[in-house]
């Protein structure tokens, strides 16, 4: 049996956070619906902040409720603080994504709290969960460098991971939010990060804005890691790189590693579709590369 990676889909919330057009409920149902028919079986669809802060994130609550529950589909909230975890958990979200950022500065700006603060909340967010509330998983942000204070020490990045094994959370992410890894260092943090974790499984988060998207990928899928998010359509972008291009796409994700043998349980036509009509909606051009190409070429047959 061929190894199987698990793609969860972002594009409903870190792919359309930073857009100036505003997505409707029902155009964002449309969208995490059409996801699922494509294969995606867990999917970040909403972010519990404030709507005052992230315009595009409103609805949260509207967008869960619309969704009733499905075995074998999760549906992840994004938490920041225990107020967002309240509302994850009254929303129903599947899951629950809760963000720790590696950097003091990041974190005051991102979340008006600093590393330590970040990484006890994360810990009372975890005492408080009960049994029935979603399982979490932690996502350490800004892990391979940061827009305010440049390099982030990979110690830091271990401590965190390690705090958090230590509260005990189903998952664990290293997000390089800004896209400034490289495939040798993912490689290295993901060694120190599983050392660090404990037997609890990892994920990873990329960002294409340099180019280093699908090399990164390659390297944490190389290192062991069975997870990785993607943005259909590579849609996203990133408030501290004007211009820059958004998470990797879902679809040349897909592409590259079902041409390697591995399953992802995802259709690679359905997928251009989907980023082709989000990006349509928000007038920009599909980022992703199989948008363009399309996917192997079929043979043709001489007549
Ligand atoms: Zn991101």
């Amino acid at each position: 049996m061929s190894r199987r990676i698990d793609i969860v889909e972002v594009g409903p919330r870190d792919g359309l956070q930073n857009e100036k057009t505003l997505f409707t409920v029902g155009q964002k149902l449309e969208m995490i619906r059409r996801l699922e028919t494509a294969g995606a079986r867990r999917m970040e669809v909403v972010s519990f902040v404030n709507p005052k802060r992230v315009p595009q994130m409103d609805g949260a609550e509207e967008i869960m409720f619309a969704l009733p529950r499905t075995p074998g589909r999760s549906r992840i909230g994004l938490v920041l603080n225990m107020r967002g975890w309240d509302r994850c958990v009254e929303a129903r979200c599947d899951e629950a994504n809760v963000v720790v950022c590696a950097s003091d500065e990041f974190g005051i700006r991102n979340q008006g709290a600093n590393v330590a603060e970040q990484v006890d909340a994360l810990g009372a967010i975890v005492a408080a969960r009960k049994a029935d509330d979603p399982p979490i998983s932690a996502t350490v942000s800004v892990a391979f460098g940061c827009p305010f204070e440049g390099e982030v020490p990979e110690e830091r990045v271990v401590s965190i991971v390690k705090a958090a094994a230590g509260f005990g959370v189903a998952e664990i992410a290293l997000a390089d939010t800004i896209g400034v890894a490289d495939p040798w260092m993912v490689r290295r943090r993901v060694e120190l990060a599983k050392a660090a974790a404990g037997g609890i499984p990892l994920r990873l988060h990329f960002h294409d804005t340099r180019n280093t998207g699908l090399a990164n990928a390659f390297a944490g899928v190389e290192a062991g890691v069975d997870v990785l998010d993607a943005s259909v359509g590579g849609l996203g972008g990133c408030p501290f790189a004007p211009n820059a291009t958004g998470n990797i796409g879902t679809e040349d994700l897909v592409y590259m590693l079902e041409r390697a043998g591995f399953e992802t349980g995802y259709d690679l036509d359905q997928l251009i579709e989907i980023g082709n009509w989000a990006s349509d909606l928000l007038g920009k051009r599909t980022a992703s590369s199989l948008s363009r190409a399309g996917g192997f070429p079929k043979a043709k047959v001489a007549v």
